[in-house]
């Protein structure tokens, strides 16, 4: 859609094949998860909760990729084990 200068993407559309992809929603983020290795009991919830599948199990941490990470905190709220912290982005 466009409305003068702006170009406007519908949001939760995908309107081509893969243009998931190139909707880099990190840049909604006001909050950012944060890690605590040592407390994470590896469960997954994280990963299976994410609403835009940008969590994933390594074999020695948990990788948020913050293109994707729209900050919306369901990882933190679904850790059974706290070890996910939002922290409020500086600037
Ligand atoms: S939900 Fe929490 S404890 Fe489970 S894998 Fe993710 S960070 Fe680790
Ligand atoms: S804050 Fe939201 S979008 Fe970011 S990793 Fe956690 S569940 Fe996914």
């Amino acid at each position: 859609m466009s409305r003068g200068k702006l170009e406007y993407v519908r949001g939760g559309h995908i309107h081509a094949c893969a243009t998931s992809l190139i909707m880099k929603t990190g840049g909604w983020r006001v909050f950012t998860p944060s890690v605590e290795e040592k407390a994470c009991n590896r469960c997954k919830l994280c990963v299976w909760f994410c609403p835009e599948n940008c969590v994933r199990l390594t074999e020695n941490a948990v990788e948020i990729d913050y293109d994707y990470c729209k900050g919306c905190g369901i990882c933190a709220h679904e850790c059974p084990k706290r070890a996910i912290v939002m922290k409020r982005e500086e600037g």
